[in-house]
């Protein structure tokens, strides 16, 4: 067993983590809680240059505008980015529309579908959850129905992330009404601009946007179906396992747990330093056990799609870890902290730019890529080979 990146992987990491560095200043971090349209088209344009460096999608098969290194790769990149705190774009079409473009798509979808993304120049957003289907996601009930050469799409979307700034959706529609639930449904990429979708803003504690979004009688041609009719929800649930893996978001936190404990390494409370209390050492060793374990867990699934492996059970095993991790993170440093860790980054005095009253608000967001108990029940089923 190797338990080390290469070489190569670790001079790539220490490059990319550089030029990050180096491109990123104070005002464009995103914290949390921190969104704002300048950081997004700063993302956008940052973006843009990982992808001239050939970075962007440096997992990616080459010939579909990738760098044709392995998914671990492109693991060390999503963790950079969430180490240094760059607002996040893209991830729909780079994570998940694009490698089901790839493994499902025809060859004309791969060629107008994929360069765009490696570019770095749209963004996705993905139409899966409903008003009346959430974990119980085969339930869905948006149609989309055959009309000559077109379908014509009727329904709604919930908690659409990323929908304002989304050239394209990724979505699930019932082609089949007939077809045992989880049968009948079909993946299809849609142009936000069509005529006949409309949004409903949903604002999120943490500060971030979302929408529901409203398909009334949207007609898309035949080539925007993905893969197989009626086959749809075993494409998209073969690219969901990726939406698990999560080592931007692990990053992003463990950034902060990081900042965490260097404050609390100088900052004084009450007269007396934080550093030297053994209730707060204690904390914080706990706290460094559950971060090194999230770590290791993230990159065994990232390991895992490196060597063409699906991750099921591991993908919700890691998912389930860093949900519960960022929320213990969370509370014990508002315990730490007291009544400072509520102050907002406007306050001149919130400990590390607010950070903390942020990620307690992230921390919160139980409910993204399955809830906890959807991962609990994958772990038993599939994990443990307990009975359905
Ligand atoms: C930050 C964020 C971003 C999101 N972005 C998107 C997006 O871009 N696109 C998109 O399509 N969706 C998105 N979602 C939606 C997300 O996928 C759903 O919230 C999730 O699938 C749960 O569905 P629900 O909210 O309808 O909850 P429900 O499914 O109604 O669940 C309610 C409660 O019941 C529990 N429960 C349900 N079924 C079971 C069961 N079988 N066993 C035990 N307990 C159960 C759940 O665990 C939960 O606690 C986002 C959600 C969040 C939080």
């Amino acid at each position: 067993m190797r338990f080390q990146f290469t070489q190569e992987q670790q001079r790539f990491r220490e490059e990319v983590s550089a030029f990050l560095r180096q491109e990123m200043s104070p005002e464009y971090e995103t914290v949390y809680g921190t969104f704002s349209e300048e950081k997004y088209w700063f993302g956008r344009a940052l973006a843009r240059k990982l992808a001239d460096r050939g970075w962007l999608t440096i997992g990616w098969p080459r010939e579909y505008g990738g760098g044709g290194k392995t998914f671990l790769e492109q693991s060390i990149l999503d963790e950079q980015i969430g180490y240094q705190r760059v607002q996040r774009v893209g991830i729909t079409g780079l994570n998940f529309a694009g490698p089901a473009i790839i493994k499902f798509g025809t060859e004309e979808q791969k060629k107008r579908y994929l360069p765009p993304i490696a570019r770095g120049d749209v963004e996705y957003c993905q139409g899966f959850t409903e008003p009346n289907a959430g974990s119980d996601l085969a339930s869905l009930q948006m149609r989309a129905e055959r009309d000559g050469d077109d379908y014509v799409l009727n329904g709604s979307k919930m908690f659409t992330s990323y929908y304002a700034h989304a050239d394209y959706i990724y979505l699930l529609a019932r082609t089949d009404p007939d077809a045992p639930k989880h049968r009948g449904i079909s993946l299809f990429i849609v142009e936000m601009n069509a005529p006949g979708i409309s949004t409903r803003p949903l604002p999120y504690i943490n500060g971030e946007v979302a929408a529901q979004t409203f398909f009334d009688s949207v007609r898309i041609p035949r080539s925007s179906l993905v893969g197989e009719e009626n086959q749809g929800w075993y494409h998209a649930m073969t690219t969901l396992d990726y939406e698990r893996v999560g080592l931007e978001r692990y990053a992003r936190v463990r950034r902060t747990f990081d900042d965490f404990v260097n404050f609390c390494r100088d900052a004084a409370s009450n007269g007396k330093s934080l550093g030297h209390s053994p209730l707060v050492r204690h904390k914080l060793a706990e706290l460094k056990v559950g971060m090194e374990g999230w770590g290791l867990l993230c990159w065994k699934v990232a390991w895992m799609q490196s060597q063409g492996e699906v991750p099921n059970a591991e993908a919700s095993i890691a998912f389930l870890y860093g949900t519960q991790q960022r929320l213990r993170f969370a509370q014990a440093a508002m315990e730490i902290l007291g009544q400072r860790g509520t102050l907002t980054p406007e306050s001149e005095l919130a400990p590390i730019q607010g950070a903390i009253e942020g990620v307690s608000r992230e921390s919160l967001h139980l409910h993204g890529a399955g809830t906890l108990e959807i991962h609990r029940n994958i772990i038993a089923q599939r994990g443990l080979g307990l009975p359905r």
